[in-house]
């Protein structure tokens, strides 16, 4: 073995720091996705403006507001913690664990504004006015008595599992979490308390690299689940990136310990770059 091979060989035998934080992760988003029949109407893209055009406030629209908020302190850490779409990815990800190209990422800015013009026009153009709070709104299962629960029905399981499949072959074809990256709905509005947070340098959850450590093994590149160039950020000394949804899988994986959980502004958690020979 050469001593380039060996070099390498021991790169890659050096043990990850928090194995069990990943470990409690995944089995969060898999039950998360488990419960999807159950919560998938909380999302929901059309209950989202449909309660507020007729005057409700209801938990759909208030999930996605408190996931706006949320995401000014802890950025999209709902999107590797919480969200049911990304137990069934990471699922996929062990059979496919294909990189999604970078130069694809921008396809979700043409259902980002779209959408966001969508769900904030269409209440202030068509609002019946204020009628108050109904929670359950576009859930009341009133033949069944049971608020509050998404799908009952057998016809609505079938076509869940309809889009799942649906889902789960595009993820196969094109990469790693490719519905985040292509998609979804809900991170819009995470993206946008995001760079809101960073303009006002708000204090929040971020990484900050000890870029001196580096020796560019790259091993945080390949765990990232959505495909980020980790090594380059942590050479720029600055990690902030919009598609990054704060899992901690490159912080657990990196055998020198270069990045770590830092709740700071956006300013502060930048360190100086410097430039690692390959
Ligand atoms: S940050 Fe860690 S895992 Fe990533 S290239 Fe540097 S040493 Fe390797
Ligand atoms: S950069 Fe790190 S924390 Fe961010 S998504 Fe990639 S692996 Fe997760």
């Amino acid at each position: 073995m050469t001593m380039v091979e060996e070099v390498k060989t021991s790169r890659l035998k050096e043990k990850v720091k928090h194995p069990k934080r990943q470990m409690a992760r995944r089995i969060l988003i898999f039950v998360s996705f488990m419960l999807f029949p159950v919560t998938i109407f909380y999302l929901s893209p059309y209950l989202s403006f449909a309660g507020p055009i007729q005057g409700y406030i209801s938990a759909c629209l208030l999930v996605f507001g408190s996931l706006f908020i949320l995401s000014l302190f802890v950025g999209r850490l709902f999107c590797s913690y919480v969200c049911p779409m990304a137990g069934m990815q990471e699922a996929m990800s062990k059979i496919q664990a294909r990189r999604i190209n970078r130069k694809t990422f921008f396809v979700k800015w043409l259902i980002f504004i779209p959408w966001i013009v969508v769900i904030i026009l269409l209440p202030i153009l068509f609002a019946e006015g204020f009628n108050g709070v109904k929670i359950f709104f576009g859930m009341e299962n009133e033949e069944l008595g049971i608020p509050g629960i998404s799908i009952l029905s057998f016809q609505g399981i079938m076509i869940y599992y309809i889009v799942v499949l649906l889902l789960l072959l595009w993820g196969f074809i094109i990469g790693k979490r490719s519905f985040c990256h292509h998609m979804c709905w809900v991170g819009p509005f995470m993206v946008i308390g995001r760079k809101i947070s960073n303009w006002f340098r708000i204090p929040s959850l971020r990484l900050k690299p000890e870029n001196e450590k580096c020796i560019n093994c790259k091993r945080c590149d390949r765990i990232c689940p959505m495909s980020l160039d980790v090594s380059k950020l942590v050479q720029r000394g600055n990690m902030e990136d919009s598609n990054c949804i704060l899992c901690g899988e490159c912080i657990d994986e990196c055998p020198k310990n270069v990045i770590h959980y830092t709740f700071t502004s956006q300013k502060k958690a930048q360190v100086p770059e410097i430039t690692i020979e390959k």
